[in-house]
């Protein structure tokens, strides 16, 4: 008879071995006064998700944990604090990093960088989301609106939030800017619609990835084929991007970068307009080119950006909820976890993977 205190997990032991990812049983936790057990419905795979695997080094003080931080599931248990009024069997997307608002950063504004214990971290450094039932800060969850799908809300903290935080927030786009989406993967399609959502003009929108069907995927979102850039075609090499945009005399205010990768960065650097933004989200090269020439003569900003905030996990779940993000998904069992992450970084997906039990 099956152990009852156990459950699968999917495990990751970084640093470069050869059992970086692997499925074994694990105790259910226990839930904390302040805390929920949660059982997982769906979970999302993220490109980060492969590079935490590829991690060199583990990072200090966690050399195992499960992996996955973008999820969604069903209440089980509920600890005596309860800050949300939470009941048994709400439907609820759990937030990765809710912070704990005291420290430094917390006071900032930014929650999601909070340096105390018990910040959150599900799946970056401790125990995600890639197993049957998870332990989480119940002030970590959000209840999912009625009509949202499972998959959807389970990539809302962070396909949608990131996303979300990054065009918003971060980089601040109104109605009046001109804005380049650079990676239309599973964050960068919904970052198009997010652009959309807040006012930019349709013939103010931008778009580039390396993959032709990505390219297609955001045309079909709404983008002007005219402004949607493919830098694996044979054409782009003769003319690329920042070329035609030179030729029609469009600068971009604000560019937002789902790659990070060094031929991403030129390329931001090279569009954006003297006094714009560049964001950066994508974390796929270890170090990029500064162009000094240029970043001196237009003078834009380059900031970082990362996660979200529990209220823009709330108001990503209710644009869920009027349809205004639909996101590019795809199904798959959770007992294809190594094949996923193998093919996703193969970039064989169109959009997000969500992994049901
Ligand atoms: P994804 O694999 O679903 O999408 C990446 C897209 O970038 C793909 O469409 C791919 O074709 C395209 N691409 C790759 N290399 C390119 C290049 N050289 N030129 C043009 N296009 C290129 O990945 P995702 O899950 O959407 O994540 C995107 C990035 O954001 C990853 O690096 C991930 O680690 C990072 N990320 C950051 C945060 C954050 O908080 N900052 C959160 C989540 C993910
Ligand atoms: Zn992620």
């Amino acid at each position: 008879m099956a152990d009852q205190s156990l459950q699968w997990a999917w495990r990751c032991h970084q640093g470069r071995r050869p059992d970086v990812l692997v499925k074994k049983q694990i105790p259910i936790p226990k839930c904390a006064p302040n805390g929920v057990l949660v059982k997982m419905l769906a979970m999302g795979v993220c490109h980060s998700d492969c590079l935490i695997i590829a991690r060199p080094e583990p990072l200090p003080g966690c050399s195992e944990f499960t992996l996955g931080h973008e999820g969604a599931g069903e209440i089980l248990e509920i600890g005596s604090e309860n800050p949300n009024n939470l009941k048994i069997g709400d439907k609820v997307s759990i937030h990765i990093v809710p912070g704990r608002g005291k420290c430094r950063e917390c006071t900032l504004g930014f929650r999601r960088l909070c340096k105390q214990p018990d910040n959150g971290g599900y799946g970056l450094e401790k125990d995600g989301f890639m197993q049957e039932v998870v332990a989480a800060r119940a002030d970590a969850c959000v209840k999912i609106p009625e009509g949202v799908r499972i998959e959807d809300a389970a990539i809302a903290a962070d396909a949608i939030l990131t996303a979300f935080h990054a065009i918003k927030y971060t980089g601040e786009v109104g109605p009046e800017d001109t804005v380049a989406i650079i990676g239309l993967g599973g964050l960068g399609l919904n970052g198009v619609q997010i652009v959309k959502h807040l006012g930019v003009r349709e013939e103010n929108i931008y778009v580039m990835d390396k993959k032709a069907e990505a390219v297609k995927a955001a045309i079909r979102l709404g983008v002007k084929k005219e402004n949607a850039f493919c830098s694996g075609d044979e054409e782009y090499e003769k003319k690329p991007m920042h070329e035609v945009l030179a030729e029609r005399g469009v600068g971009i205010d604000k560019v937002v970068d789902f790659v990070g990768h060094d031929q991403t960065h030129i390329t931001a650097q090279r569009i954006v307009r003297p006094a714009g933004t560049i964001v950066v989200v994508g974390l796929l090269s270890m170090q990029t080119p500064l162009l000094p020439g240029l970043m001196v003569t237009k003078c834009y900003t380059i900031k970082g950006t990362f996660a979200g905030e529990m209220e823009g996990l709330k108001e990503c779940l209710n644009l869920l909820a009027k349809g205004v993000i639909r996101p590019q998904l795809s199904t798959a069992s959770i007992n294809g976890l190594p094949q996923v992450l193998k093919d996703l970084d193969d970039g064989k997906y169109e959009g997000r993977k969500v992994l049901l039990p």
